[in-house]
């Protein structure tokens, strides 16, 4: 965090937001699905358990930077995965409430549309299903979160399986292909008043914020999902000047949504 800070001081970046992983639930997932460095993590009977969040520590931390970077805009905050089947685990670990930021996200996919069906990783399911089911189960499952929980405010990478999409076997990503689907989603965000990620630390898809604001999306938030300093603010100056040309505008503070 130390680092990541030292680094948004040297690239001229005011405010940033520190939105640690917050998943609280475990999945069965095969080894060869994870980079070697999360292998440890998947127990004998090939169940994924991601470490838990150490909020204390990390509080603490956040303290130890803002004392230490005074000019920096730091904000608490978490990616909180599947948020409308694990609020009550979360809130064993940190209090959410008392955070800056509350991002939402799908990590895993129903296997079905039963409430409490097993889930999979996205990258799991494109081996198991045509790819164009991992992608509209995914989608079809983000208004049961929005109707499911109410600590986020932040919708983060309505893209992710998009990530893992198989283009060997079905060529390159084609939206267009999911338009109404991704449309659909949109819309049901809107309606909640939330944000949505633009997730600049990959690609950038200038469909996502034309979408969401023809959907009628007013809010966006910008998110580098850096897992090293590298990445943070990546592709920040090309994302500024697509949300721009669909008119979003920055907020009075570095850390505001950009809005329309
Ligand atoms: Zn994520």
């Amino acid at each position: 965090m130390d680092a990541m800070c030292q680094r948004a001081v040297q690239i001229g970046l005011p405010a940033l937001a520190f939105t640690e992983h917050l998943d609280v639930s475990s999945w069965p997932i095969k080894p060869e699905d994870m980079p070697d460095q999360l292998r440890p993590l998947i127990s004998e009977d090939g169940i994924l358990t991601p470490p838990p969040l150490d909020a204390e520590g990390y509080l603490d931390s956040i303290e130890r930077c803002r004392h230490k970077f005074p000019e920096l805009r730091i904000l608490t905050g978490v990616e909180f995965g599947q948020p409308h089947l694990e609020e009550a685990g979360a809130r064993e670990v940190v209090d959410l409430d008392a955070l800056d930021r509350v991002n939402g996200s799908l990590h895993t996919i129903p296997l079905t549309d039963e409430p409490d069906s097993a889930r999979s990783e996205p990258y799991t399911l494109y081996r198991r299903w045509p790819a164009d089911k991992v992608i509209r189960q995914n989608l079809s499952e983000i208004p049961r979160m929005l109707a499911g929980s109410s600590t986020f405010t932040v919708l983060c990478h309505i893209d992710y399986p998009v990530r893992y999409w198989p283009k060997d076997q079905e060529g390159p990503f084609d939206p267009k292909r999911f338009e109404d689907e991704f449309r659909q989603a949109m819309r049901a965000i809107a309606g909640t008043e939330r944000a949505l990620e633009l997730n600049v630390g990959g690609p950038l898809r200038p469909w996502i914020p034309q979408w969401w604001a023809e959907e009628g999306g007013r809010a966006i938030s910008f998110g580098s999902d850096a897992h090293t300093t590298d990445w943070l603010a990546g592709n920040f100056y090309e994302a500024m000047a697509m949300a721009e040309h669909f008119g979003f505008r920055p907020g009075h503070r570095p850390e505001d949504f950009w809005s329309r």
